[in-house]
């Protein structure tokens, strides 16, 4: 069943719809806990994707899309961890299929898809949400159409939805406006519209909060810090581990913590005032383009998340991305593109502003892979030396020998 996260009305589980015809708001499918009877240990035994976790997804089995996507690297990061004065992990998302946590999504998403017959399916993206739709849609068979920000796509991305054959569509404006537009299609049913406002996309996204416990050995963490966009990925990790926490596999729950840009911080600002009223941001402008974003759809999502779970909300500048992303790379040696080191870098701001507690178990998520925006990074660096290959200069290069 679909059910409307603000007046609870409720649909049928093959009604294509995307927004509340009472009230206009977010839906979202209810999975019952009670009538899911299975025991954690079988878990144990299946194979690393987030098909393990299959009768938590609300979808017929027999028409699965997948890429065996899921069961990501689970790092524990000593160096940083010790510096910081807490027990850190961090959650490896770019090692995903098409590099990015979307394809979770993409991947209950596109099965939800392929339940109700339909032939073309769409999307508004800053880039992962398209790359990572392309894929899928090559995968069965259906036809692509994504509308993507003009100018504001990192290469990789880009590369990713036009080699994957998506039909690629550069609208001159921001990624709200695309997406409005793509939603009119989809709601005149010229598309099936598979952004993150798709409830079925949310239910893959879930599975990193199912990851995380179990990596922990069936426990919370006392903190899951991620970058906030359009605000699915938190709402989606929050429902995971409370569904979790309701089929009795973990006991407590860990404080949801969003990070956004500063140039693109609605619900930073709604925090900071402890109000659900986002006010969006008319222009929104960081180097993390994946964050890059001024009205969240997830917002009241997000917003409950955070309060319920006693969890945080803070901004981060893009120097502070872009410092934090360097960091991870050279010092645990884990790249990734920059609106995931947003996670890194409100760690180390909420440590510094006295916000989290010295020995916290914390686990970061890191969203995206450091090649999705490769300029981004060549540009952190100097341009390499050039050289003769004569094993002189090269000593004389690198052993600083005459
Ligand atoms: C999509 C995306 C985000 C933002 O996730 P939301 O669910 O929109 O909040 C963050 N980082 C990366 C790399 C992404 O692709
Ligand atoms: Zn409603």
């Amino acid at each position: 069943m679909i059910e409307c996260v603000n007046c609870n009305a409720k649909y049928d589980d093959n009604e294509v719809i995307y927004n509340c015809k009472e009230c206009g708001s977010v839906l979202e499918v209810a999975v019952n806990t009670d009538e899911i009877n299975i025991n954690k240990e079988t878990f144990d035994c299946r194979k690393d994707t987030l098909w393990k976790y299959k009768e938590f997804m609300p979808v017929d089995e027999t028409k699965i899309v997948s890429l065996d996507e899921g069961g990501t690297p689970f790092c524990k990061c000593e160096k940083l961890g010790k510096e910081l004065g807490v027990d850190l992990y961090v959650k490896v998302e770019g090692s995903n299929p098409t590099g990015s946590f979307k394809d979770r999504g993409m991947s209950v998403g596109m099965t939800k898809a392929m339940e109700l017959g339909v032939d073309t399916v769409g999307c508004a993206s800053t880039g992962n949400t398209s790359a990572s739709l392309a894929a899928y849609s090559a995968r069965a068979g259906l036809r692509c159409v994504v509308l993507l920000p003009s100018g504001k796509v990192a290469l990789g991305k880009l590369a990713q939805a036009m080699f994957h054959g998506a039909e690629v569509l550069s609208v001159y404006g921001n990624f709200d406006e695309a997406l409005e537009a793509i939603t009119v299609l989809a709601l005149e049913k010229h598309l099936y519209l598979l952004n993150s406002i798709n409830p079925y996309r949310l239910e893959g996204q879930k599975s990193v909060g199912f990851e995380i416990v179990n990596e922990l050995g069936w426990k919370s963490p006392d903190r899951i810090i991620l970058p906030v966009g359009n605000a699915g990925n938190i709402s989606a990790i929050w429902k995971g581990v409370r569904e979790f926490h309701n089929a009795g596999y973990i006991k407590d729950l860990p404080m949801m913590t969003g990070i956004q840009a500063e140039g693109a911080s609605p619900i930073a600002n709604a925090f900071r005032k402890n109000t659900m009223d986002m006010v969006p941001i008319e222009n929104p402008e960081t180097v993390a383009t994946a964050i890059r974003i001024g009205a969240p759809v997830s917002s009241i999502k997000a917003l409950r998340a955070i309060y319920d779970s006693n969890g945080y909300s803070e901004t981060v500048t893009d120097d502070e991305i872009l410092a934090a992303q360097l960091e991870l790379a050279r010092k645990e040696g884990i790249g990734v593109e920059p609106a995931s080191s947003a996670s890194i870098a409100g760690l180390k701001k909420l440590v510094e502003q006295g916000e989290i507690d010295k020995g916290e178990q914390i686990v970061c998520i890191v969203t995206g892979h450091l090649l999705k925006d490769s300029n981004t990074g060549i540009n952190a660096c100097s341009e390499p030396i050039e050289i003769d290959a004569d094993v002189d200069a090269l000593k004389k290069v690198l052993l600083n020998k005459d």
